[in-house]
């Protein structure tokens, strides 16, 4: 029994998904006559209760699309400094939108209304013009943290009294909201742009959506195309998200609450000194003594799979391909690996 539990995004299409795939139909999307993909724009679009959508290759490029539409060179973006569009997307804020990063240090990846309020710069000529917020929901390097719906309206507030432009990395966000209960559409009253990731915990093997207003989405396609992110009969893809979204949703509480099973599992073993909180479906622990390389070694003998995620620590990720009978596997292991 192989248990992968490196990240949601190691997920391979179910029967049930694939069938969609094959039966749906689809055109050439550059001219706007793929139906799927039309399909799915617009069903992401009210489900957040904005006017529009796009559907791109990767989450990466939904991200640098935003960011691009919302700014100008030289402008700055203020986001977390364990942010995935700081951290984990090439330098693209730079390259893509020559902009620079105000990084806060938030609580577990999460900023507040203050701390954006104390990053603005002054309206002064040596300083970049503070132009968006990034926030991320959930915080993949904070663990899977979420936030708190009442900080981030504080924190529209701060941006709309400052002209700031706001941004949702939510590549996670339907993990939070299955802990919350909070519906799309709270969401999508706070921000300008959000971004979607069907190919995380939802379980599609490729694509996200960028949802907004007609006016930034239509800037948003001019950018896709610049990148080379516009697809022809991308509804095959496109119909793989409408099926996750339809089947997979409901789900995610079941991976949240496997991680949760994880973190209890590892906090009775005597070589991990410490278990991060588990808020969805990432968990990050830490070794005691042992190096990390050779720990995961020793768990890849018996088929399980995770990440160092830098220092001591080790991430482990939920998601569909993760079920009960891996949970009882996983204990058997950790109780006897020979280490
Ligand atoms: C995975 C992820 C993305 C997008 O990643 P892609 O691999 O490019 O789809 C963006 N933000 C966060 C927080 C992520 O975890």
């Amino acid at each position: 029994m192989k248990i992968d539990l490196r990240s949601d995004t190691f997920t391979t299409p179910t029967p049930g998904m694939l069938e969609r795939m094959f039966k749906t139909s689809v055109g050439d999307d550059v001219f706007g006559e793929d139906p799927t993909v039309n399909q799915l724009e617009h069903k992401m679009a009210a489900m957040f209760q904005k006017e529009a959508a796009v559907f791109c290759p990767s989450g990466t490029m939904t991200n640098q699309i935003a960011i691009k539409v919302h700014t100008q060179p030289q402008d700055q973006v203020i986001c977390d400094q364990r942010s995935h569009v700081y951290n984990y997307e090439g330098g693209g804020m730079a390259f893509n939108s020559l902009v620079s990063a105000k990084l806060i240090d938030g609580d577990r990846g999460r900023i507040n209304a203050t701390q954006v309020s104390s990053s603005l710069n002054p309206d002064d000529q040596h300083f970049p013009v503070s132009k968006l917020v990034v926030v991320e929901n959930t915080v993949n390097k904070g663990g899977g943290s979420y936030y708190q719906i009442e900080e981030v309206r504080r924190i529209q507030e701060v941006a709309k009294n400052n002209d700031l432009r706001m941004h949702l990395d939510g590549a996670r966000l339907f993990n939070a909201l299955a802990e919350t209960g909070e519906s799309t559409g709270e969401w999508g009253a706070l921000f300008d742009t959000i971004s979607i990731c069907l190919s995380k915990g939802l379980g599609a093997p490729v694509g996200s959506v960028l949802i907004g207003s007609k006016k930034c989405i239509t800037q948003a396609r001019r950018v896709r195309k610049v990148l080379g992110g516009a697809m022809r009969q991308a509804g095959f893809l496109a119909a793989a998200g409408l099926y996750a979204l339809d089947n997979h949703q409901e789900l995610l509480v079941a991976d949240n609450q496997r991680a949760r099973v994880l973190g209890t599992i590892l906090e009775a073993q005597s070589y991990v000194s410490k278990v991060h909180p588990v808020d969805t479906n990432i968990l990050i622990f830490e070794l005691d003594q042992l190096a990390p390389q050779h720990f995961l070694n020793k768990l890849s003998e018996h088929d399980v799979l995770a990440l160092p995620f830098g220092g001591q620590e080790i991430r482990m990720v939920t998601h569909l391909g993760v079920d009960d009978a891996m949970l009882d596997r996983f204990e058997e292991v950790m109780k006897n690996m020979k280490l």
